[in-house]
């Protein structure tokens, strides 16, 4: 895990910072997966949250990198347990979020980027008001067709089902704070890097006993 939020050298006085919580969602097909996926593998200091699903891997899934694929068992107990800071029914299959990997990370001052529905997102915001809210767009319904359709993955049915929930999904973009049309996948990822970049220099997210500390004292 990369921490760049560590301060340089333990017990100075450098400033500390609480890591970000970023919640990416999208329609399948607008390249979410790719956006955060890349993000998180170039971005320092930005940790990708893993989900837990009951979905079945797809071919080039990886089990612990793209998702902890579980039985819906498994699944259930996690849930009485209280270890998901928020779960969803998505597309019949469950998904969730892992409640403690998001304190840890975020305590050790690291970012964390989340792909969630917007269900998921809708929960977030209630557990974690300071959370960062983003959604992403495909240029158009036509190219989300194409998307969804080069993914030889999932069945006509499930393609046509997936088209019609991610018109429903889009009703619901006014409720996040940045929008990224993903037209070319370069300037998404800058985009969604401009965004990271300037919340973490925002006043809310700030050391502000440090600041008062070296400046004011
Ligand atoms: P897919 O099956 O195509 O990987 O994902 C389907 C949907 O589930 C996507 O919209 C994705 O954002 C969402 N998803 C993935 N992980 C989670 C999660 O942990 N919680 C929620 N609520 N949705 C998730």
């Amino acid at each position: 895990m990369r921490d760049i939020a560590e301060p340089k050298g333990k017990g100075s006085n450098a400033p500390r910072r609480t890591g970000l919580l970023l919640v990416v969602s999208a329609p399948s097909g607008a390249g979410k997966t790719t956006l955060c996926r890349e993000m998180a593998h170039t971005m320092p200091g930005l940790q990708y949250s893993i989900s837990y699903t009951t979905r079945s891997p797809r071919p080039s899934e990886v089990d612990g990198k793209d998702y902890f694929f579980i039985t819906e068992p498994e699944f259930m107990q996690m849930v009485q347990r209280n270890e998901f800071a928020e779960w969803a029914k998505v597309h019949n299959n469950l998904y969730g979020t892992h409640a403690g990997f998001l304190k840890r990370t975020m305590a050790g001052g690291t970012d964390v980027l989340l792909d969630v529905d917007i269900q998921g997102a809708k929960l977030l915001k209630k557990r974690f008001p300071d959370g960062i809210f983003i959604f992403v767009l495909p240029p158009s319904m036509a190219v989300l067709m194409e998307r969804l359709r080069e993914r030889r993955s999932d069945t006509p049915e499930e393609i046509e089902r997936r088209f019609r929930v991610a018109r429903e999904e889009i009703r619901n973009f006014s409720d996040y704070d940045y929008i990224i049309i993903n037209d070319e996948i370069k300037k998404a990822i800058r985009d969604l890097e401009s965004v990271i970049l300037a919340e973490r220099i925002r006043i809310t997210h700030a050391d502000r006993d440090w600041i008062r500390e070296q400046f004011l004292k």
